[in-house]
């Protein structure tokens, strides 16, 4: 494709890249789980990997394909594999790189899911150090002859830690080591994953990409920076042609064809949809969100606000170099002893009492006592996790809207 700008790729790119059948604008949801050949041996070449197609839609369908062509364009990557969440993208691609003796290092703010999911794995043997990853020494502190991966999130969900994103991923190069990189809070119109070295891009198209609270996704994107051939795990079968598609090959074969957490095609049709707005939307998303942190910083209800665009975040210069139009939408609030949480977020009524985020609608949430309840108080403190915090998903409202809804919680509470 001659080479276009991120937010025409978003409108143009389905036609452009996947060249849809009869002059069609998007690529069709085709629901078609089996697949014919005229000649049998195509079908043995395209279950051997010989010539491209497709046998049975687990692995892989014309609607899933082109819509991972059109998010490894976006992030200038080697290839893309789309799966039916983003938990399912996360779990696939550790359980299909990693095994038992295998050693990796995460971040200690994570969203909960993740998290549980890690004490999941490291009951299978793998061994995992939950380090600060806003300083790099402890990145390199942690790490052994048996470390694999260094994973993290960009903007961490819900405290808005930002890591130490360029030192790990260029500490990641020099050592051999996969940075796998959740960039859910910040997808590639805000930050060029690939100028920071993150070799997997790991993200949830529930969120932003989808973007409207209507379909649940995930995707895979190996951004082709990780020398596949220095990497132990890689079995023998998958080690085939081009070097660059060996980890894409084995986490196809084990996370999407194994383990069959599969993007459904309608599914995939709507994430394309959502994407077409993404840079439209997370525009006004953050200018909203700086706003409203703006606001509520000052405000006499408040104790502490967590946003990377307010000054006095503690990563707010990294975050001003690193995010290119703004500070996501994601900020969290703890307030005031004074103010009951439950009775503030029940005061809203505009804004959404929702377990989600990424939406256009702005959402807000305990978060102790929902996301994170599993995860108990040890745990919950070393994230910076208060137990009165509320996590607000700002939305692409008005915000004069938004701020006037927050003023008559805090005025029918104070
Ligand atoms: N990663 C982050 C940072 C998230 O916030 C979430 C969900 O909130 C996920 C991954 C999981 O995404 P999904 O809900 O699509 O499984």
């Amino acid at each position: 494709m001659k080479k276009l700008a991120f937010d025409t790729k978003l409108v143009h790119a389905d036609r452009k890249i996947n060249k849809p059948q009869f002059g069609a604008v998007h690529e069709s949801s085709n629901n078609s789980v089996l697949f014919e050949f005229e000649d049998v041996q195509d079908l043995v070449d395209v279950f051997q990997g010989k010539k491209l197609g497709h046998v049975y839609s687990r692995s892989s369908s014309s609607s899933a394909v082109s819509l991972q062509n059109i998010l490894n364009e976006l992030e200038g990557g080697v290839g893309a594999i789309v799966f039916a969440t983003g938990m399912a993208a996360i779990s696939a691609t550790f359980l299909s790189l990693l095994k038992a003796g295998d050693h990796i290092i995460v971040s200690q703010y994570l969203f909960g899911n993740t998290r549980s999911f890690l004490a999941t794995i490291e009951g299978f043997g793998i061994s995992v150090s939950y380090v600060d990853v806003t300083e790099l020494s402890q990145v390199q502190q942690a790490h052994n002859e048996n470390t694999k991966m260094v994973f993290c999130e960009t903007i961490a969900n819900p405290v808005t830690q930002v890591a130490d994103l360029k030192g790990i991923g260029e500490w990641c190069e020099a050592n051999n080591i996969i940075f796998a990189l959740d960039n859910t809070m910040t997808p590639s119109v805000l930050l060029d994953s690939k100028a920071i070295k993150a070799s997997l891009l790991l993200t949830s198209l529930t969120k932003y990409i989808g973007g409207h609270g209507n379909v649940l996704g995930g995707v895979l994107v190996d951004t082709g920076l990780f020398d596949w051939s220095k990497y132990d795990n890689i079995d023998e079968i998958y080690q085939v042609e081009n070097q660059q598609h060996w980890g894409l090959t084995q986490i196809k074969k084990r996370g999407l064809r194994d383990m069959g957490a599969t993007l459904a095609p309608q599914s995939a049709h709507l994430v394309s949809m959502g994407l077409e707005t993404l840079t439209m939307r997370l525009r006004k998303t953050c200018a909203n969100a700086q706003a409203l942190a703006k606001y509520l910083v000052t405000h006499r209800g408040v104790r502490a606000v967590h946003y990377p665009g307010l000054d006095k975040h503690p990563q707010h210069e990294r975050a001003k170099s690193l995010f290119k139009r703004g500070y996501g939408g994601i900020l969290s609030v703890e307030l005031n002893d004074s103010i009951n949480p439950h009775e503030f977020l029940n005061s809203l009524s505009l804004v959404i009492s929702a377990t989600h985020l990424g939406d256009t609608r702005t959402l807000a949430l305990p978060i102790a006592s929902t996301v994170f309840y599993e995860n108990g108080p040890e745990e919950r403190r070393k994230m910076g996790i208060a137990d009165s915090l509320i996590r607000i998903s700002v939305g692409i409202e008005d915000i004069e809207d938004i701020l006037s809804d927050f003023d008559s919680a805090f005025a029918a509470l104070l």
